[in-house]
């Protein structure tokens, strides 16, 4: 696994988010982590990152235990989160939102993300702040490639799209599959979920309720649909 994350307890003062979560990520897998609001998807990924560090467990990148690092020499070795929040500088320009992220040797320059983004091309002169949802989420997530990860988190690129960005979206992210590349997805929309991801961990209050492959998730709907249903 490239990326192993073993029994994580992670918590927001006194209250604890993450209990005891365990899954691995391989190498050029696509894993999507599923589960309603609150079972503990964005803290998982802000733990993996860094920004909430785990109170106990490990996280191993590659081989080497990243769980006591900073979020910087996490960026830095390679994994790279496209947080929820997509943050834009809004007074930059796109093409400087976007180039802000780069670092030599990264193999998303600018005219290879023209490729995997051909909607961006034409906005490359207006500011951030000027783009739609849909396009600041494709913005953040060039910026993201621009640093050549190895690892790449996402959380939730649809939320709040219009279904024909949400397609957008998902087309990019089916074209990432099958680079040199490795994504954990956070995903509310199950279908685009099941698309695009090898494999479904789900959690549930901050614990890992169940895992499969797409395909078993594909077959079965009702074994999924279990975990997210609003009771
Ligand atoms: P969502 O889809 O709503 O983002 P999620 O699965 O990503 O849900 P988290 O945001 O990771 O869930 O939240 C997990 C738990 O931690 C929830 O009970 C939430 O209320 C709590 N939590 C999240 N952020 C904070 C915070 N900054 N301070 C205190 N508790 C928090």
């Amino acid at each position: 696994m490239l990326l192993q994350i073993g029994s994580i307890n992670t918590f927001y003062g006194p209250s604890q988010a993450i209990h005891g979560v365990s899954f691995g990520v391989g190498n050029r897998e696509v894993v999507a982590l599923l589960g309603r609001n609150g079972a503990g998807k964005s803290t998982t990924l802000r733990s993996i990152m860094g920004l909430n560090p785990v109170a106990s467990g490990r996280i191993a990148f590659d081989g080497q235990d990243i769980s006591r690092h900073s979020p910087q020499a996490i960026s830095r070795l390679g994994i790279t989160l496209v947080p929820e929040t997509r943050d834009p500088f809004v007074l930059l320009t796109v093409k400087e939102n976007i180039m802000l992220g780069y670092r030599p040797g990264s193999p998303y320059t600018l005219d290879r993300l023209m490729d995997l983004f051909p909607l961006l091309a034409e906005l490359l002169k207006k500011k951030g702040g000027e783009l739609s949802g849909g396009q600041q989420q494709m913005m953040v997530m060039a910026r993201g490639l621009a640093m050549g990860p190895r690892v790449l988190l996402l959380d939730e690129p649809s939320q709040g799209l219009a279904p024909i960005m949400v397609k957008a979206v998902a087309n990019v992210l089916k074209q990432l599959k099958g680079e040199d590349l490795t994504l954990l997805l956070v995903e509310q929309n199950l279908n685009m979920a099941l698309e695009i991801a090898d494999r479904v961990v789900v959690l549930e209050n901050g614990s890992v309720a169940d895992t499969f492959t797409s395909e078993e998730g594909r077959a079965n709907p009702g074994r999924l649909e279990q975990y997210l249903a609003v009771h």
